[in-house]
């Protein structure tokens, strides 16, 4: 008998342990209606073939799998049972009061069941236990009376071994019960476990990943350490602007290393009193330090663990401001130049008034002395007059005042200032060759200024030039681009001065001023435009002037 009950409570326990292989493999709980349906009418089949007669009256733990089938599958799964239990079930029964019985019992099952199941998937998993026990008590119940009531009916005795029969069975009925809920629920704890630990180590890799991703892009030179001072993030500026030993050269080689075993020994000692502090938890502030040709500044602070407020590694930063400070020397050296610019401007202007009173006498002067010392009076004239436009260059140079703009055509300017240019190649026996480009698009300009900046690049072209020289002027539109070339076949300019053609006053010329070009490249960026030379010493010169279209429109808008 004993053997008959113990089989019964393994089958009835199968579905649980089909259900906990299958649950392992990582299916999820999509199908869990069909498996359950499944694993619980094959059970619920099994337990009624094997079913034990006591004197005729079956004795069996078809009900567990029933129950616990139903339970985790759902309406449908009970539904599908029923049908499987009815239809096992209704053949044996062996009159009507037995189908009655049944019937009844099915019906409160099924709506006891349907109540339960609206939320039990809800409940934490010891309320589950105690929904099937109660379930279950309730069953053994119904067990017991139907067992007496049977044995009465029947009029048999109950003897010592059909009541042991009885309570083992109800005994063992609330083990499996309880042993099925506690063997599902700790198999779904386990996979929500499992879950719940995927998804913090993948949220974990994720911030890691940000974090090196941060530390790379940044601009700052990164090193973090954990506690033990072990390099545990380092970007590729630290390589570089730190002076890590040579075999050093990949950030992959340094993590691991410990921060004593990577600096260059020169450094090392400085590092190490640096990083030792951070690590015991002070804050060092900023310190610039110089490194060959480059200012660093450079910090370390110790990172504190948020839960203990424990040192929990170190972080040294560095920044290399040497761009910065450059910048910096710039701009002050800029404000300055300003100034004087600025001082000398006014001064230069008052310089005006007495030398037009001065040439205004020199011109009386000569025109009542006749001809006597008409050479020296035509020498003064003429250099009072080259002062005049030297301060008129420095005034234009000086000048920071918005200009009167409007459209027009720079080949149209070309045209215009043609005959005058020409003239001035012919004085010196050299040509003039314009080629103008076609479907130029018009450009906000200063008429005024591109003529200046027009005749300072083509008088500079042909002073560079000897006789028979060829001056060439042309103008191009490609790519948004206004481009203006002065080409000439003169002595060229040599590479060291190259980069000194800009600067006020910068001149090879006895009689040069120096203000030419300064002039042009400031007209050309008034014109939000600039200038390109390029030249080869004993062959000639070539200055590029562009406007970029698009950059123009906008610069006039703001
Ligand atoms: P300036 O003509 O009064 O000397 P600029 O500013 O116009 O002043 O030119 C500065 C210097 O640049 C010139 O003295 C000359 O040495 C050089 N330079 C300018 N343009 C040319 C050129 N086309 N060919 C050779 N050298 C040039
Ligand atoms: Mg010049």
């Amino acid at each position: 008998m004993l053997k008959e009950l113990l089989l019964q409570f393994i089958l009835s326990l199968l579905p649980v342990f089909a259900y906990q292989l299958w649950y392992d493999k990582d299916r999820g709980s999509k199908d869990t209606s069909l498996i359950m349906s499944l694993l619980g009418g094959g059970a619920m089949a099994l337990c009624m073939i094997t079913s034990q007669s006591v004197h005729g009256y079956e004795l069996d733990f078809r009900l567990i799998p029933y129950t616990v089938a139903s339970l985790y599958g759902g309406l449908p799964t009970l539904v599908v049972l029923t049908i499987v239990y009815a239809v096992f079930r209704i053949p044996m029964l062996d009159n009507l009061s037995e189908f009655v019985i049944f019937s009844v019992f099915i019906i409160i099952f099924m709506m006891g069941m349907s109540a339960t199941l609206r939320h039990f998937h809800r409940v934490s998993s010891l309320r589950k236990k105690r929904i099937g026990l109660f379930i279950m008590s309730l069953i053994c119940l119904y067990y017991a009376l139907t067992f007496i009531l049977y044995f009465s009916v029947q009029q048999i005795q109950f003897n010592a071994e059909i009541i042991s029969s009885l309570l083992i069975s109800i005994v063992g009925t609330l083990l499996a019960m309880w042993l099925s809920i506690y063997m599902i629920e700790s198999v779904r704890e386990k996979k929500l476990l499992y879950d719940e630990v995927t998804r913090v180590s993948a949220n974990y890799r994720n911030e890691v990943e940000k974090l090196q991703q941060f530390i790379d892009e940044t601009s700052f030179a990164v090193v973090l350490l954990d506690r033990e001072g072990i390099v545990t993030h380092i970007n590729e500026l630290a390589i570089k602007l730190l002076r890590l030993k040579p075999e050093f050269n990949n950030v992959k080689l340094l993590l691991g290393e410990s921060y004593r075993d990577i600096f260059v020994p020169e450094l090392a000692a400085a590092y190490e009193e640096l990083l030792q502090k951070a690590l015991n938890g002070d804050r060092e502030t900023l310190q610039p330090y110089i490194e060959g040709d480059k200012i660093l500044l450079k910090s370390a602070f110790s990172i504190r663990s948020t839960v203990n407020e424990q040192v929990a590694g170190a972080a040294l930063l560095a920044h290399d401001v040497t761009e910065i400070n450059q910048l910096r020397d710039e701009v002050g050296r800029m404000e300055r130049l300003s100034l004087v610019g600025q001082m000398a401007a006014s001064i230069t202007h008052e310089i005006r008034n007495p030398m037009a009173v001065i040439r205004g006498f020199v011109q009386l002067i000569q025109e009542r002395s006749g001809q006597t010392h008409h050479d020296y009076f035509r020498i003064v004239m003429e250099e009072l007059d080259r002062v005049n436009s030297i301060i008129s260059d420095f005034l234009s140079l000086a000048q920071n005042r918005a200009l009167a703009m409007e459209m027009s055509s720079l080949n149209d300017i070309i045209r215009d200032m043609k005959p005058l240019l020409e003239a001035d190649a012919n004085l010196r026996g050299q040509s003039l060759l314009v080629e103008l480009g076609e479907d130029m698009p018009s450009i906000m300009v200063n008429d005024r200024e591109i003529k200046q900046l027009l005749l300072n690049l083509a008088r500079n072209g042909m002073e560079a030039m000897d006789e028979k020289g060829i001056l060439t002027i042309t103008t191009e539109y490609k790519d948004n681009v206004i481009e203006l070339r002065i080409v000439d076949v003169g002595v060229g300019i040599p590479q060291e001065k190259m980069n000194k053609l800009f600067e006020p006053f910068f001149t090879t010329k006895t009689r040069g001023t120096g203000l030419g070009l300064p002039l042009c490249l400031s007209i050309a960026e008034r014109h939000n435009g600039r200038i390109d030379a390029y030249s080869t010493e004993g062959k000639g010169t070539t200055f590029v002037v562009s406007f970029n279209i698009h950059t123009q429109e906008v610069g006039i808008a703001t």
